[in-house]
C-alpha cells in the first residue's frame, strides 16, 4: 500500500528520538527514506514532533562511516583535534573488518591480560536497542572481568533512579503520560516537555484544556511553551527545589493534608519526614526560592486536596548536586497525599533517550544487572555466573564521569564505546577529551565520526536506528518493535554483530545469529518481560511491561496494592538543603544552565546532520535576558564569549524572555561551541549525575572582524 506516486513502499517502526517512543510510518522509494509519517501507537496516536517527522535525513548524510578505520601509526592523539571529511584521512586510514575487528579487540585483551578487568571501560547507548544495550554489558562483564560500563543515563535521570530505588525499589515510570488525561492536577518541574518530549506535552495540553490544573515550577520561564496551557508558573530561584518542596510538604503536614490511611498502610518513614519539614515553613522558604509563601501553600493544597494527582519531572530536577534529594521530595509529595497508584496518579521522570528506560532495564549500569539487580549480591551474581558459565567481578563499576577521571589517574587505560559521544555529552570537555586522548586504546563504533572518534584507535562504522531490527522501551515502560526501513551503507554492520564479533575475538563463545536470540535470553534472566515476547511485541507494536498474562495488556499504573519492596511499603526519605556545587561570585557572577532545543537532539550527531532541523536552528546560541543585555550593553545577534572556571566558549546572543536576569542558558547540541567546555563535573553523591543545571560563569562581548 503506498500512499503517492512517490514511494514504493513503507515500513512501521518507532521514532529514533525521544524518550515519547511515537510510532511512525517510513515512506520510501529504493534505498531512500522520503517522508514519516505517525501512526496509531499508544504514546502518540498518529502525532509526531518536528523530530520525529522530519528529522529523519540524517541516515543519508555523507558523513556516514562506511569502512571501518584505524588510526595511522604517526597520528598524534591530540585532545583539542577536529578532523573534517577530507583531514580525518591523515589521521585514519580504511581497514577491512577482520583487521578492525583483531585490532579493536587485541588492544582491549590485552590491557586486561595486563592490567585485570578494571582497566576497561565500557559506554553503551541509551540510542541503541535493548538488545544491543544487553549484549554490550554482557559482553564487558563477561568478557572483561569488571562492571565499568555505564551510559547516559548517568547524565539524565540516574538521580531520579537513586531516589526511587531506595523508595519504591522500582525506577520506572508508575503511569504513563497518557494517564493526564485521568488527573485533576498536574505538577510538571525541572521539564520542558513542549521542547524535549513535544508529543507527550500535547496530552497535557488537552488536559489543561480539558479544565485540569497544570502548574509549571521551572526557574527558566516557559512563555511559548506549556506556559501557555499552565493554570500556574512558578519560576522559582534556581537550585532552590529542595526548599520550595519541603515547603508544600510542610503545608500538607502542618494543614493535615496528607492521607492518614494511604501513610499508614502503604508508607515507612512518614514520623522522620513530619518532622524534618517543620524546618521548612514556605513563610521561611520564600526568601530561598522567591516563590509567596501563599503560592507555596496553595500548589500544596491544590495537589493533595485533588481526587487525582500527577507529577511530571525532568533533568531540572536531576542534572543538580542535590538531584537525588530533588527526587526525594518528589516521591514524599505523592506517598504523603497517596496521590500514586490510581487513575491519574503517580510519578513520571520524562525520560530523554528513545531507549534510556530499556537500556537501563538491561543493566547497562555498572552497579546492576539487568532489572537493576545489584551485582554486589551474591545470589544474583552466582546466578548470571551458571548462566554465562563465568566468574564474574563482585564489585560495582565505576560511573560516567568517575571513568573520566580513572582514566586521568591511569587506572583505566582501554574504552570500548558504542553510540555515545562523551567528547561533547560529559561535563568539563577539556578534562574529558583529554581523558580520551590520554586512552592507550579506544574503540568507537558509531554512524559518524564524532568528536569521540576523533580520538580513537579503531573506529567500526556502525547502524543507524532505520537500518536494524530491535525493541525499545519507552518513558511509559512500552516495549516496541524497531524495524530495518533501508539497507546500511557501504560496509557498515549491525551494532549487535560488532558487539558479537568482538566478543568472539576475545575468547566469548557467543554464537547470536538475530537479535531476538538476544531478546530471549533477556526474557530469561528479566522478571520484568515476563509474558512479552519478540514475537509478541512484532504482532502487536507495543506492550507494556509489568504483563500479567500472555493475552492481557500491561499494566498502565502499577504499585496499586502495593510496593515491590521487602515490605510491600514504600519509603519516605527526609531530604535537607545542599547548595549548588559552585555558586555566583565576582569574577563569575551569572548562573550558566544547560538544556535541548526542540530542533536539536542531545550532541547534536544526528540532527546536526538533518538539514531539515539544522537549517530552523543553525548556530551556536546563548540565551539571555534582556535588562542582562541591556546592562552588558549587548544586543541581540552580538557574538560574546562565555566563561567559568573550566573554559570558554563564543556564540551568538538570542534575547529570551524565559532565562531570568542573572541566569544563562546554552543548548549543549553545538560542536563549534560545545556547552560542555563550561559545566561543572561535580556530583550528586548517590545517582553520580553531573551538575549540568547550574555553575557560575561570566560573559564578555567579542569583536568581530
Ligand atoms: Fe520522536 Fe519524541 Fe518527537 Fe515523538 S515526541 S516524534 S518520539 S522526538
Amino acid at each position: 500500500q503506498v500512499r503517492t506516486e512517490f514511494e514504493d513502499s513503507h515500513v512501521d517502526t518507532v521514532c529514533p528520538y525521544c524518550g515519547v517512543g511515537c510510532q511512525t510510518r517510513v515512506y520510501k522509494k529504493g534505498e531512500e527514506v522520503l517522508y514519516v509519517d505517525g501512526r496509531d501507537g499508544p504514546a502518540n496516536e498518529n502525532r509526531l514532533c518536528v523530530k520525529g517527522r522530519f528529522g529523519f535525513d540524517y541516515i543519508h548524510h555523507p558523513d556516514r562511516l562506511t569502512v571501518p578505520l584505524i588510526r595511522r601509526e604517526d597520528a598524534p592523539k591530540d585532545a583539542k583535534m577536529e578532523l573534517d571529511r577530507v583531514s580525518m584521512w591523515k589521521v585514519f586510514r580504511k581497514a577491512t573488518w577482520e583487521e578492525a575487528l583483531e585490532k579493536a579487540a587485541s588492544g582491549l585483551k590485552k590491557v586486561h591480560e595486563r592490567d585485570g578487568g578494571n582497566a576497561i571501560a565500557g559506554f553503551g547507548s541509551a540510542k541503541c536497542s535493548n538488545e544491543e544495550a544487553y549484549l554490550f554489558q554482557k559482553l564487558i562483564r563477561q568478557g572483561f572481568d569488571t562492571n565499568n560500563v555505564d551510559h547516559c543515563t548517568r547524565l539524565c535521570h540516574a538521580s531520579s533512579v537513586a531516589a526511587l530505588m531506595e523508595g519504591l525499589n522500582s525506577g520506572a515510570v508508575s503511569a504513563p503520560f497518557t494517564a493526564a488525561e485521568d488527573a485533576e492536577v498536574i505538577i510538571v518541574i525541572g521539564a520542558r516537555p513542549a521542547e524535549n518530549h513535544p508529543v507527550a506535552a500535547t496530552y497535557l495540553k488537552q488536559a489543561a484544556k480539558a479544565g485540569k490544573e497544570l502548574i509549571i515550577m521551572d526557574p527558566r520561564g516557559q512563555s511559548s511553551g506549556l506556559g501557555r496551557h499552565a493554570t500556574r508558573i512558578l519560576q522559582f530561584k534556581p537550585g532552590t527545589d529542595v526548599a520550595l518542596l519541603n515547603g508544600m510538604l510542610h503545608t500538607i503536614v502542618e494543614e493535615n493534608l496528607y492521607d492518614v490511611q494511604y501513610v499508614q498502610a502503604n508508607t515507612e518513614g512518614f514520623e522522620e519526614l513530619k518532622e524534618h519539614v517543620k524546618a521548612f515553613p514556605p513563610e521561611k522558604m520564600q526568601e530561598v526560592c522567591n516563590i509567596p509563601a501563599e503560592t507555596i501553600r496553595e500548589v500544596a493544597r491544590v495537589y493533595a486536596k485533588s481526587t487525582a494527582s500527577i507529577i511530571f519531572w525532568g533533568m531540572g530536577i536531576s542534572q543538580h548536586v542535590h538531584g537525588t534529594d530533588n527526587s526525594r521530595c518528589l516521591i514524599s509529595l505523592a506517598l504523603t497525599t497517596g496521590q500514586i497508584g490510581r487513575p491519574g496518579t503517580g510519578l513520571h521522570p520524562l525520560r530523554g533517550q528513545n531507549n534510556v528506560q530499556g537500556a537501563s532495564d538491561a543493566g547497562l549500569i555498572p552497579m546492576v544487572y539487568a532489572d537493576y539487580k545489584s551485582v554486589e549480591d551474591p545470589e544474583v551474581r552466582g546466578m548470571y555466573e551458571d548462566f554465562w558459565g563465568k566468574e564474574l567481578n563482585p564489585k560495582k563499576g565505576l560511573t560516567v564521569v568517575e571513568i573520566m577521571n580513572a582514566i586521568e589517574a591511569d587506572e583505566i587505560k582501554a574504552m570500548y564505546v558504542m553510540g555515545e559521544n562523551p567528547a561533547m555529552s560529559d561535563p568539563d570537555q577539556n578534562h574529558a577529551r583529554a581523558a580520551l586522548a590520554h586512552l592507550e586504546h579506544l574503540v568507537v563504533q558509531d554512524i559518524f565520526l564524532t568528536e569521540t572518534a576523533y580520538h580513537a584507535d579503531v573506529v567500526l562504522p556502525a547502524s543507524a536506528h532505520a537500518e536494524k531490527w530491535g525493541t525499545y522501551t519507552n518513558t511509559n515502560r512500552q516495549v516496541q518493535m524497531g524495524r530495518p526501513v533501508v539497507k546500511m551503507p557501504g560496509e557498515a554492520r549491525q551494532d549487535w554483530e560488532i558487539t558479537r564479533d568482538i566478543g568472539k575475538a576475545v575468547g566469548l563463545d557467543w554464537t547470536y545469529q538475530h537479535p531476538r536470540e538476544i531478546f530471549n535470553e533477556m526474557a530469561h534472566v528479566m522478571p520484568s518481560l515476563k509474558n512479552i515476547t519478540w514475537e509478541r511485541v512484532d504482532q502487536e507494536d507495543s506492550v507494556t511491561y509489568p504483563c500479567e498474562g500472555p493475552n492481557v495488556p500491561g499494566s498502565e499504573i502499577i504499585f496499586t496494592q502495593s510496593f515491590p519492596t521487602t515490605s510491600g511499603r514504600a519509603k519516605m526519605t527526609p531530604a535537607s538543603v545542599t547548595p549548588p556545587a559552585e555558586l555566583p561570585d565576582r569574577d563569575y557572577p551569572l548562573i550558566l544552565t544547560t538544556g535541548r532545543l526542540l530542533e536539536h537532539w542531545h550532541t547534536g550527531a544526528m540532527t546536526r546532520r538533518s538539514d531539515n532541523l539544522d537549517m530552523i536552528e543553525p548556530e551556536a546560541i546563548v540565551c539571555l535576558n534582556r535588562w542582562d543585555m541591556k546592562r552588558m550593553g549587548i544586543d541581540a545577534g552580538d557574538k560574546v564569549r562565555v566563561s567559568t572556571r573550566r573554559g570558554s566558549i563564543e556564540l551568538y546572543v538570542r534575547q529570551d524572555r524565559d532565562v531570568p536576569e542573572g541566569m544563562v542558558f546554552i543548548p549543549f547540541c553545538f560542536a563549534e561551541a560545545a556547552a560542555n567546555f563550561l559545566t561543572n563535573p561535580q556530583l550528586d553523591p548517590m545517582g553520580k549525575i553531573p551538575e549540568f543545571k547550574f555553575c557560575a560563569a561570566k560573559i564578555e562581548p567579542v569583536q568581530e572582524l
